[in-house]
């Protein structure tokens, strides 16, 4: 049987790529020798990980974002542990218009420890999946209480341990709250966006994580989770991703670029 039309299409633009992909990289000086350790890391994660181009990455990111931060409206650590829980599956925006009254009516772990649940859900309802996010916000208030005198705990092996938290509710609360880098926020456009430019070949998150925290430099891991979730927002969006008006065009080789 011949080959049909759809795979003789695919079959050019990915010899393309390839050929995109080594020009690229060799522009910005990736095919220079490489120390020993780096090019391991580079060899288990992937050729987009090169410390030159990785270095790249992110200074264009500094460049577009300088003051990149997180966006969900809070006063405190506590705020931001509910915020973030409330932000599974909603967008920021939605959360914190959510919030702007809860807070004033919840204003400590007390507050929502001993809530009504039924009203709790009614209220966080916009946010979606309010009868699970309500039992987490519930039981991680009632464990704060009880294991930690009513404070967020600073270690992500405490916070994992509050019900409905898991790491990346935890990098979010330890980043932005006290400025402790432990690991990579990834979210949905995190996972997007570093498989686009190359940093990752995993789907999973706890594995691009990893992956992530092994290229990116320890002190920018809280920065680079900001600027990827902003430029996923503005630019680098999901459906038709704007890389006309993209800085990091020039070092991008993915298969969805618009240009
Ligand atoms: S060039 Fe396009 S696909 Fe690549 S990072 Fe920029 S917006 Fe995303």
């Amino acid at each position: 049987m011949p080959p049909t039309q759809s795979k003789k299409k695919r079959s050019v633009p990915r010899k393309k790529r390839e050929d995109s992909k080594q020009s690229k990289l060799a522009a910005i000086g990736t095919t220079a020798k490489k120390p020993a350790k780096a090019a391991k890391v580079a060899k288990a994660v992937g050729a987009g990980t090169d410390p030159k181009r990785v270095a790249a990455i992110l200074t264009k990111l500094d460049e577009a974002y300088p003051a990149a931060t997180c966006e969900l409206k809070h006063e405190n650590a506590f705020q931001l542990l509910i915020s973030t829980i409330l932000s599974a599956q909603c967008t920021d925006v939605r959360v914190n218009q959510v919030t702007e009254s809860l807070y004033k009516k919840y204003p400590n772990p007390q507050a929502f420890a001993y809530a009504n649940p039924s009203e709790l859900e009614q209220e966080i309802r916009p946010t979606g999946f309010f009868r699970n996010k309500t039992k987490s916000i519930m039981g991680a208030s009632k464990a704060l209480l009880e294991n930690f005198g009513g404070q967020v705990p600073k270690t992500m092996d405490e916070i994992l341990t509050l019900p409905g938290v898991a790491r990346k509710t935890g990098n979010v609360v330890l980043g932005t709250a006290f400025g402790i880098a432990s690991g990579v926020v990834v979210d949905t456009h995190v996972i997007r966006l570093s498989r686009r430019l190359d940093l990752t070949k995993h789907e999973e998150p706890k594995k691009i994580e990893q992956d992530l925290m092994r290229v990116i430099p320890k002190e920018k891991w809280i920065q680079f989770s900001h600027q990827l979730i902003w430029h996923g927002r503005r630019v680098c969006i999901a459906r038709k991703p704007r890389c006309l008006d993209c800085n990091l065009e020039s070092i991008c080789y993915s298969k969805d670029k618009t240009v």
